[in-house]
């Protein structure tokens, strides 16, 4: 293959290969197309995610200051509401009154809290609440329907927030809850109270989780169509930025190479004007359907730009890349033959360590291979040049 990167060829010129004659003429306004800085990139799907994870638990963690907050200061005032009319003693007085006190507190400390609480003190929350509550009911002898609905709050604050073994458990803290507030309780029709207290919270329970995962698959379906690109199918530019990333930082784990190739359509502008804009697309859908088929199932195939796509090549070292990329330009000019619009393809290709150190560099020699290739004459693949220094 005359494009095969010769041995130790440490900064030397690009090498190109040229199998075909080139399908036209090179202009000299590639300079300017090919020879720019990568654009800055979206944050990717994973950081996003867990952006939204922090985001979700900054709001559960002020959604259960406010409700702390709320509770516990309905709960002092029903105390001394309470107090009055029926005389507690000083040790009901006492305890009530504390445990509000630390509700609001605690209230207090989420709300006030720069980010989100630790996720077990989160998740332990909802059940903590409920012994809180708890304690006020038994020391009053509360069985009142409406004081055993305050015990619902945990339950559906950890129904919607929190996972749903957590959600579980705090379901199964909140009815021994209700158990010890029936236990305490004096007045009639407590074991009614408490069946259909825990019967309402459960099924409370099993709704919102239902209603949570359909979200969830929704939530899931929408993820994947923002990581594809719809006209081929293939990884669009934030999942292949994505992908790019996580196997830069393998490479940096393992040390193993990993190679970029940047694949440019050859004059594709021509079918467009040519045959109308549908015809690109057709085009464009082909190369989506062909390029995977090409390449292993551990490579990542996206459509990085218009008619631009990137192959990431891990575990393979610039002379097997070249190999690689020059069997596929081949392979695109052969299997389009066949296309209503045949088409050839231009690949620079650039390896990490071997010719860049960071990941925009890797896509900058990528890019300035494949400007290196179109200049020589399309239908052409061109290696980024090997660094001098700093090579691992
Ligand atoms: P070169 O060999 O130098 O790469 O020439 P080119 O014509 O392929 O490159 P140029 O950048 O001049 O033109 C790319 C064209 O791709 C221009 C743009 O309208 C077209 N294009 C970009 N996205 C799409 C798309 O989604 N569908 C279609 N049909 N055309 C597209
Ligand atoms: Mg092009
Ligand atoms: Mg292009």
């Amino acid at each position: 293959m005359s494009g095969e990167r010769p041995a130790g060829s440490r900064g030397e010129e690009a090498p190109v290969s040229a199998p075909h004659p080139p399908t036209a003429p090179t202009t000299g306004s590639h300079r300017a197309r090919f020879r720019r800085r990568p654009r800055r990139t979206d944050p990717s799907i994973t950081v996003l995610w867990r952006r939204s994870e922090q985001a979700n638990r900054r709001f559960a963690t002020l959604f259960a200051g406010r409700l702390l907050v709320v509770g516990a200061s309905l709960g002092a005032v029903l105390t001394v509401v309470l107090g009055i009319q029926e005389g507690f003693d000083t040790l009901t007085w006492y305890s009530n009154l504390g445990a509000s006190t630390l509700g609001i507190t605690w209230g207090l400390v989420y709300l006030l809290l720069p980010g989100p609480a630790p996720d077990p003190v989160l998740r332990a929350t909802p059940a903590a609440a409920a012994l809180l509550i708890t304690v006020n009911m038994a020391m009053t002898h509360s069985n009142a329907a409406d004081g055993m609905l305050l015990l619902t709050w945990p339950v559906l604050f950890a129904a919607y927030l929190l996972p749903p073994r957590t959600a579980y458990w705090t379901l199964a803290t909140v009815v021994a809850c209700l158990t010890v507030v029936l236990e305490a309780g004096t007045g009639p029709d407590r074991f009614a109270v408490w069946l259909e207290t825990s019967a309402s919270v459960a099924l409370t329970l099993v709704v919102i989780l239902q209603v949570r995962a359909q979200a969830d698959r929704l939530k899931h379906v929408l993820a994947q169509q923002a990581r594809t690109d719809p006209l081929t199918g293939l990884a669009n530019r934030r999942a292949f930025d994505e992908a790019l990333e996580r196997e830069v930082a393998r490479q940096r784990r393992t040390r193993a190479p990993l190679s970029l190739l940047a694949v440019d359509v050859d004059h594709f502008k021509l079918i467009n004007d040519t045959w109308g804009h549908a015809a690109g697309d057709e085009t464009l859908a082909a190369l989506g359907e062909l390029l995977p088929r090409l390449v292993r199932a551990s490579d990542t195939v996206g459509r990085i730009g218009g008619e631009e796509f990137g192959v990431l090549l891990p575990d393979c070292p610039g002379t097997q890349a070249m190999d690689r990329a020059d069997t596929l330009r081949a392979e695109v000019f052969a299997m389009s033959r066949a296309w209503a619009h045949p088409v050839t393809v231009s690949i620079g290709v650039a390896t990490l360590p071997e010719s860049a150190d960071t990941m925009s560099d890797l896509m900058i020699a990528a890019d300035l291979a494949l400007y290196a290739a179109k200049e020589s004459g399309r239908d052409r693949i061109s290696a980024a040049p090997v660094r001098r220094r700093g090579v691992r």
